[in-house]
């Protein structure tokens, strides 16, 4: 059996009159860059996150680069975040002329450790970003509660979180903005790139949206010096088709993880743990074993597709080389991206091949 790791290309034939209409739409009107679609886009998402406010952006990077902007985040300041995560997220606070400050995760769940939060704040921390890596929303209850002590802005990367919950609200409005990606493989996925940021904060959401479109506060009256960050037309009308899909997706995720979780049940393959107050968006399934190379290596020859998030932390990626940080710094971190990899999850995907990858999984990880 066969099993790729991802597959868009099912997800059109399902949507292909849908987005073709909705293409069209933009292509009438004309109106390529932002216009109705991409506003009824941000309305629609805003809903959908319970928020007040959404910021299309063109894409996630930009949304965080933004969100820390508009949250006061600038030179000289320190910004508290994950090293185990996509580098956007250091990248984005870098862009500001703030330093990211890597800590180490918490072992269990894979995600920023709180107290290691608490420990590294100084007079300069400003802000701290925390992942929901794979769509497994952080304890936000002690990241908030250490940001309210030490008066500090919390902006959520969001990026793989679309859908997820925590106490039962919707993931985008917990901090002083959420960014979240829609590139084509996220959960809401774009035809291209694609972002945005959510926020309750009337200030943030207009600041943001100033300068995602070159700091223009009328046409050609630019009060700010701000980026081209606009979102496309296309992207817009693509996205409100498949938001109305978001939570069905994320409900067949939902099967085919806890199908992964009851064959792998008892195998000596580890899985990062949830918080009982966290709901993911399961975004990705990942696995921890030993000799994690060779395991891929025999699973791809058994036709079972897999991929690695992530494989070298950003603490020692060379682009990071200036922070100082040496193998062994953030060791729960480096041991965690020996171990890891992700395996096929699509909601496309059918009970057959999920099984089939897991007891593949299952008869290797045994063996070695
Ligand atoms: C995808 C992703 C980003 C960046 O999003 P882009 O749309 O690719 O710019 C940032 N952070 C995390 C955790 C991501 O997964």
């Amino acid at each position: 059996m066969n099993v790729p790791y991802f597959d868009l290309k099912m997800q059109y034939a399902s949507l292909r009159q849908e987005i073709l209409d909705a293409v069209d739409r933009v292509c009438k009107n004309a109106s390529f860059i932002l216009g109705e679609e991409v506003a009824h886009f941000e309305q629609e998402f805003a809903d959908y996150c319970g928020v007040r406010h959404c910021v299309a952006v063109n894409t996630g990077t930009s949304a965080l680069h933004l969100s820390l902007l508009a949250s006061g985040v600038g030179p000289g300041d320190e910004v508290i975040t994950t090293s185990n995560t996509f580098i956007a997220t250091a990248e984005a606070i870098s862009y500001t002329g703030a330093k990211p400050v890597f800590v180490d995760i918490d072992p269990a769940t894979a995600n920023i450790a709180p107290q290691a939060v608490e420990k590294a704040i100084t007079p300069r921390t400003r802000a701290i970003v925390p992942v929901h890596l794979y769509g497994r929303p952080v304890d936000l209850d002690a990241i908030l509660a250490i940001a309210d002590r030490h008066k500090l802005s919390v902006i959520e990367d969001a990026c793989q979180a679309h859908g997820a919950r925590y106490r039962g609200k919707r993931i985008g409005g917990f901090g002083q903005a959420a960014a979240f990606s829609f590139y084509p493989g996220k959960n809401l996925g774009a035809y291209g790139e694609g972002g945005a940021l959510t926020t309750n904060d009337d200030a943030v959401a207009k600041l943001a949206r100033t300068l995602r479109d070159h700091g223009q506060v009328a046409r050609y009256y630019h009060d700010y010096v701000g980026y081209n960050y606009r979102m496309d037309g296309f992207q817009g009308a693509v996205l409100r088709v498949k938001l109305r899909h978001l939570d069905a997706w994320n409900a067949r995720r939902r099967e085919l993880c806890a199908l992964y979780r009851t064959l792998l049940a008892g195998s000596p393959v580890q899985l990062p743990q949830d918080l009982p107050q966290a709901e993911s968006s399961h975004h990705l399934f990942v696995v921890y074993v030993q000799n994690r190379d060779a395991v891929r290596a025999e699973l791809e020859k058994r036709g079972v597709a897999t991929a690695i998030h992530y494989p070298v932390p950003v603490h020692l990626q060379k682009a990071y080389a200036g922070l100082g940080h040496r193998p062994g710094s953030l060791p729960h971190t480096e041991h965690a991206c020996n171990r890891v990899f992700s395996m096929p999850l699509f909601p496309e995907m059918t009970d057959e091949q999920a099984e089939y990858a897991a007891k593949t999984l299952l008869e290797i990880a045994s063996r070695k």
